[in-house]
């Protein structure tokens, strides 16, 4: 027969789960890192798009013709617009999907049990439309507070990842390029602007000899 602090080490991630019990209650699950550099001596940078309302082909056609291991940060509602188009990323390159919500909301303004049903979600809906699971969450806005690192970990993902650098244009307005450095997360965004930012992030890469490499590869489990 179990022990009961046995039986309890089980029993109270389950509850936790199930919505049964409060954090604070089952300690469980522990907050997940945040992350907007990643610490290494490798020479790489890593390649981030978010939401994907907008699905460019010359955007597809550059990610696939170099290879590039993207992180998709997709929101679900705007992922089930373009499901061929993420279909083709996804199946035919070393791309990723990863998670951005079901609504793009700020989650700091919602509870845990609110925050859990974004992101808990959004992993559903992965999961349904492209059979994949993520495993980073972005929060929309790069907002979050404890209880996003909390619901991060009750809903699969390893890490909270925000960025380095931003290259996303928005209107006229184009960032400076930065000079990077082996490590950095390059945050871009699913617009009709992102092919021009992508060539200017790669070659970013390009000139600081450091080459794009998939994200979740470099976070601990
Ligand atoms: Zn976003």
């Amino acid at each position: 027969m179990p022990r009961p602090r046995v039986l309890l080490a089980v029993l109270v991630p389950l509850l936790a789960l199930l919505g049964l019990t409060t954090p604070a209650q089952a300690a469980w699950p522990t907050p997940v890192p945040v992350v907007s550099k990643v610490s290494t001596d490798d020479p790489v940078v890593f390649i981030t798009i978010d939401d994907g309302w907008a699905q460019n082909p010359a955007a597809a056609k550059i990610l696939r013709d170099r290879n590039v291991p993207a992180s998709l940060f997709l929101v679900s509602d705007a992922a089930s617009y373009g499901v061929p188009y993420f279909r083709n990323l996804l199946d035919h390159g070393p791309s990723r999907v990863e998670n951005h919500t079901v609504t793009h909301p700020y989650l700091s303004s919602l509870d845990l049990a609110g925050q859990r049903a974004e992101i808990c979600g959004a992993r559903q809906r992965a999961l349904s439309t492209f059979g994949l699971e993520p495993r980073l969450l972005r929060p929309p806005y790069g907002v979050y507070n404890e209880d996003t690192r909390i619901a991060a970990g009750a809903c699969g993902a390893k890490a909270l990842v925000t960025w380095t650098h931003d290259f996303t244009t928005w209107g006229s307005w184009q960032p400076p390029t930065p000079q990077l450095q082996a490590g950095d997360i390059i945050l871009l965004h699913f617009t009709d602007d992102l092919p021009a930012d992508l060539n200017r992030a790669l070659a970013a890469a390009d000139a600081a000899g450091l080459k794009p490499a998939r994200l979740r590869d470099y976070i601990a489990d």
